[in-house]
């Protein structure tokens, strides 16, 4: 890491500021008591965004280029035009293609972000975005906690100093930060595209990796969401963000057998568009469409999917 912040070109790097606890005090909406996970269907990448109780909102990547934006407008209403905090997960275009957009059409008060070396032009155009607009920056390690003050808290599990100073811009997967973020008794954990490597590292470190809802690594690759992995995190739900007929061959076989091995229930958004998962803290469902106004035109219903 070191060694790469004496290259780096990108004035940015003195912005960035960790801090233990980020906490939380600009909610002003009143709560509504729901806390709503939105994985969106942007094609071949991840895009996954969080609403707390206090109307808060966490977007964890935007996708490849051009979609997101459009997702967004169909789940905020259209005079809503913030967002308090972005996560990025790791600097691949299927992740941060789309994100130039969001900060283009979106006020974004904090970014959270690992800082991998990587070589991408939209990268690049990405944090001179952040730097121009004067985003305040934390880098995501795992000491880092955002208490939303509502009730949700976010924890930052990966990258650590070690997996972050190892990285080599062949294996950025494995930069992937990875939240746990939890609401009463509901958790979802977000693991990127990390694999087996970082998977067995969580396990080793003791971290909280146990979750009700698991954002599925790299797509369905055969190399992530091992069976032991699997078994750790104990997910009654998995959401695999995914592109139809993707060159890929994301979910992988592999990948899919080993969640059906652990009983956990399968979403994709190749097959199920974006998908909304809300809890109270108890029970969870699945809510309804965007587009569903009054229950009117619904093509998605509210469905429980279990409650504790
Ligand atoms: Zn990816």
């Amino acid at each position: 890491m070191k060694r790469w912040i004496k290259k780096s070109r990108y004035p940015l790097l003195f912005l960035l500021a960790t801090a233990s606890i980020v906490l939380w005090k600009e909610s002003q909406k009143l709560p509504n008591g729901t806390f709503t996970m939105h994985f969106f269907d942007v094609g071949q990448g991840d895009a996954t965004m969080v609403e707390t109780p206090s109307g808060a909102k966490m977007l964890i990547d935007g996708g490849p280029p051009s979609a997101i934006v459009e997702q967004l407008g169909r789940v905020l209403p259209f005079w809503d035009r913030s967002i308090d905090v972005v996560v990025f997960t790791h600097p691949q275009l299927d992740h941060i293609g789309g994100l130039p957009d969001v900060f283009e059409r979106y006020e974004v008060k904090r970014v959270i972000m690992a800082y991998a070396p990587y070589r991408l032009a939209a990268y690049e155009e990405l944090l001179e975005i952040i730097e121009h607009q004067h985003i305040p920056v934390t880098l995501a390690r795992p000491d880092v906690v955002i208490d939303f003050g509502d009730g949700v808290v976010a924890q930052i599990l990966h990258p650590t100093n070690r997996a972050a100073e190892r990285i080599v811009e062949s294996d950025i997967n494995e930069t992937s930060v990875i939240l746990r973020i939890a609401y009463g008794e509901t958790s979802l954990l977000a693991v990127g595209d990390a694999g087996f490597e970082t998977e067995n590292a969580l396990i080793a470190s003791g971290a909280p990796i146990d979750a009700d809802i698991l954002k599925v690594g790299h797509h369905g690759s055969k190399y992530s969401s091992s069976l032991r992995f699997l078994k750790a995190v104990t997910p009654r739900i998995t959401a695999i963000e995914v592109g139809r007929n993707n060159r890929y061959g994301h979910p992988t076989p592999e990948a899919l057998d080993r969640i059906a091995a652990v009983g956990a229930a399968v979403f994709r958004t190749d097959r199920d568009g974006t998908i909304t998962i809300a809890s109270d803290g108890h029970v969870v469902w699945r809510a309804a469409d965007g587009a569903c106004m009054l229950h009117i035109f619904c093509k998605q219903r509210p469905q429980i999917l279990f409650s504790e």
